[in-house]
């Protein structure tokens, strides 16, 4: 039994590097929990890699997060932005990668934690490889993607294989909210074994600040009516329904009603565009003075716009988990999102938030004007009940204590494997 390898943890995240800036196209949640299960295991005693590919020449092939937790950036394919729909021909060279690292470092890892169905294809042959086992968590699947956008990658068909196979033979998938388990067994395979652990957010950054200083240190009136969005520009997230509902809104005029759009973007690629297109129709409904958008949030500033809000509002057509919510929730800040996915699981109606059916401009406006006309004792009751459900279900230290747990039951020798050296020493 080689005890070593116990405390040891590799976690695959093809496309979304867990050293990178969050809040741009393809850069989002998924970050975000890779690094953050990552710092939290160091934190526990395991030794964390996290493996990426290279997207810049520029950036570092290892970062140093903690001591025993790093990002290892391999090249495979040209070190430049790829986006995720062409990524998977470079995926073999990423594989011989990850063989070359272990050989050069002298490790072999016995566990991959892979993330999104890229890197579960790797993870899939490093198992054929060297025996290895795999834990996997999917982010999002295609086959509750597809369904939701105008064109179909050519992709498309080799994604939903590549997913059904892993929920097959995958040691263990983690689905982060019991919808994302339901959804795995309705709509990729009724095999394989599922395990629910949450996301989880920073409940000591989140929350850190009060409304009132948060306000003063962004320069917010104490008066006006806050209403935040956090996350990418992307069609799926629903932007244009929260801008139309609070278009709607029955306090315009009534109250000092602003509108926060946070998130990264660059000109000309698709959430620059994106970008484009909400601001065109902010413009359109008369909003431009109402509205502000300043870019992406930084964990400098993030946790002072969440504490400012008087709502964030979560509008996606589809959300398997949706970190924002929680990150809000911690900061005391009432939720209305959209009645879909893991927001299900996250905002409990009436007593943290409020829930409204997705791409629905009137339901939307409704509930945001029901959060904002609440007297400030109801207002802080839900407020501290959102902050309230996240300590107790939704911090790193947790999620990454039941990960941790789930890898040591993985990393146990089976019978079988235990008997093996004997048989060997026999013969
Ligand atoms: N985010 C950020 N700055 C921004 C916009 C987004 O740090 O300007 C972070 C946000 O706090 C959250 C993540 O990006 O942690 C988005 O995750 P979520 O699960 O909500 O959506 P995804 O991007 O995975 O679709």
């Amino acid at each position: 039994m080689n005890t070593s390898n116990q405390k040891r943890i590799a976690l695959i995240s093809v496309h979304g590097d867990p050293a990178i800036e969050i809040g741009k196209e393809e850069a989002g949640g998924q970050n975000v929990y890779v690094r953050q299960v990552g710092e939290a295991l160091a934190k526990l005693g395991w030794q964390v890699d996290m493996f990426t590919r290279k997207a810049s020449a520029e950036d570092a092939r290892i970062v140093e997060h903690l001591p025993n937790c790093r990002t290892i950036r391999l090249t495979a394919g040209p070190e430049e932005f790829i986006s995720r729909d062409n990524l998977f021909p470079y995926l073999p060279e990423f594989v011989e990668q990850v063989l070359k690292f272990q050989a050069d470092e002298g490790i072999k890892y016995t566990l991959f934690h892979t993330n999104y169905w890229l890197s579960s294809w790797v993870g899939m042959q490093l198992k054929k490889r060297q025996g290895s086992k795999q834990v996997h968590t999917y982010h999002s699947l295609g086959c509750v993607k597809y369904k939701s956008v105008s064109t179909i990658p050519l992709i498309a068909k080799t994604r939903l294989e590549v997913e059904k196979t892993l929920l097959e033979t995958a040691e263990r998938v983690v689905a982060t909210s019991p919808q994302e388990k339901q959804h795995m067994r309705s709509l990729v395979s009724s095999k394989g074994n599922i395990d629910i652990i949450p996301c989880g957010t920073d409940i000591h950054r989140f929350g850190s600040v009060s409304q009132e200083q948060a306000r003063e240190i962004l320069g917010i009136d104490k008066e006006a009516a806050v209403v935040l969005y956090v996350g990418r520009f992307d069609r799926r997230k629903g932007i244009e329904t929260l801008v139309r509902a609070v278009g709607q809104s029955q306090l315009r005029g009534k109250k000092d009603i602003k509108l926060i759009i946070g998130g990264g973007s660059r000109p000309g690629q698709s959430d620059g565009l994106e970008r484009d297109r909400i601001e065109e129709i902010v413009a359109e409904l008369g909003m431009s003075d109402m509205t502000i958008f300043p870019g992406r949030l930084g964990d400098d500033t993030l946790h002072n716009y969440y504490a400012a809000a008087d709502v964030c509002v979560v509008p996606s057509h589809y959300e398997p988990f949706g970190l924002v919510a929680i990150e809000a929730m911690a900061s005391s800040t009432p939720v209305v999102a959209s009645d879909v996915g893991g927001l299900q699981f996250t905002v409990v109606p009436e007593e943290t938030g409020l829930l409204a059916p997705p791409k629905d401009d009137a339901a939307f406006a409704e509930a945001i004007d029901r959060i904002l006309s609440l007297d400030p004792d109801d207002r802080n009751k839900m407020g501290r009940a959102a902050r309230k459900r996240v300590e107790k279900m939704f911090s790193w230290e947790g999620v990454a204590t039941q990960l941790g747990e789930l890898y040591e039951e993985l990393q146990k020798p089976s019978v079988e494997e235990e008997v093996k050296p004997k048989a060997v020493a026999i013969a």
